[in-house]
């Protein structure tokens, strides 16, 4: 293309900045280049500096953050109890789930060479859970939120910790897909973000899915059992269960285009680059 483009390290600090949308501007000559360039990086540094001082002076904890507390109140509320389990758990857990060396998921697994690795998915924790409670009260109501960690190759909507909200009702009362969507909407409306879809997908470890889908992100994934998984894990009643990532809530809430400015980072603090002057 003719004319004169942002240099590399120019891109990189605006993309760094979140200015992914003026990385392909053109211009006349290296001096109207130079000249675009040091403005917008100047008010955009002075943008994340506002929302730094924001957060030191007033909000004093990430919307992330303040998003796990408001979605762990509207769950609570809506009589789910949080579970707190181990982010290590051993290749059984991983086999039960009938994740086979075969599968792409068993290739994203950080092994930690003793036959336990980092867990890469809430499920196989709740299914042991559940099948403890349910002893004591049916339906089972139970969510948890937490670290999950995935070898990924690095992309705008993957990061390899990130934050799971996993959610699920054994025995539900009523028809267990009407119990999901109640579930949906009960995480979609306490986080704001009722504008969603749904898409039928094909899963590899519980055949299908239904995925919850805001703008091009799947935000979660969703299914309803009974399934020929459950009795592995000696569960026998229907479910309804669905993975939110968090990070993914949280990039559209603050309208991110890179997930990493909202995730665990030394970089990013609450949406903000910590390097700016
Ligand atoms: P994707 O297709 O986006 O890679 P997935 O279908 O493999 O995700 P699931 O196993 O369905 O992911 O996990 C439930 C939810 O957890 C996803 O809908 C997504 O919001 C979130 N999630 C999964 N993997 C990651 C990741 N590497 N980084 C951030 N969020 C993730
Ligand atoms: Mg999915």
């Amino acid at each position: 293309m003719k004319g004169f483009h942002f240099t590399l390290s120019q891109r990189r600090r605006l993309k760094e900045l979140g200015a992914d949308s003026y990385v392909n501007l053109t211009f006349k000559n290296e001096k109207e280049r130079d000249s675009v360039f040091d403005n917008l990086a100047r008010s955009l540094e002075q943008k994340h500096k506002e929302a730094l001082l924001n957060l030191l002076k007033i909000t004093k904890r990430p919307l992330i953050r303040r998003l796990e507390s408001k979605l762990i109140g509207a769950l609570t509320s809506a009589g789910f109890v949080e579970v707190n389990t181990p982010f290590i758990i051993p290749r059984e857990f991983i086999e039960r789930m009938e994740i086979r060396e075969t599968h792409k998921l068993w290739k994203q697994i950080f092994w930690l060479g003793d036959g336990r690795c980092l867990r890469p998915m809430l499920a196989p924790n709740l299914y042991h859970v559940m099948r403890l409670l349910r002893k004591f009260t049916k339906p089972v109501s139970i969510f948890e939120i937490g670290p999950c960690f995935r070898k990924e190759s690095k992309g705008r909507e993957h990061l390899e910790e990130f934050t799971m909200l996993n959610v699920v009702e054994l025995a539900p009362d009523n028809e267990p897909f009407e119990r999901l969507m109640e579930i949906i909407n009960i995480v979609t409306k306490s986080a704001e973000l009722s504008h969603y879809r749904l898409k039928n997908v094909k899963s590899e470890v519980y055949g299908k899915t239904t995925d919850v889908i805001i703008g091009e992100n799947e935000i979660a994934s969703a299914a309803v059992g009974p399934h020929p998984l459950d009795k592995k894990w000696g569960i026998f009643e229907a479910w309804a269960g669905v993975g939110f990532g968090v990070e993914r809530l949280a990039m559209i809430k603050m309208d991110t285009k890179r997930i990493r400015h909202v995730a665990r980072s030394l970089t990013y603090l609450d949406g903000a680059s910590l390097d700016v002057q």
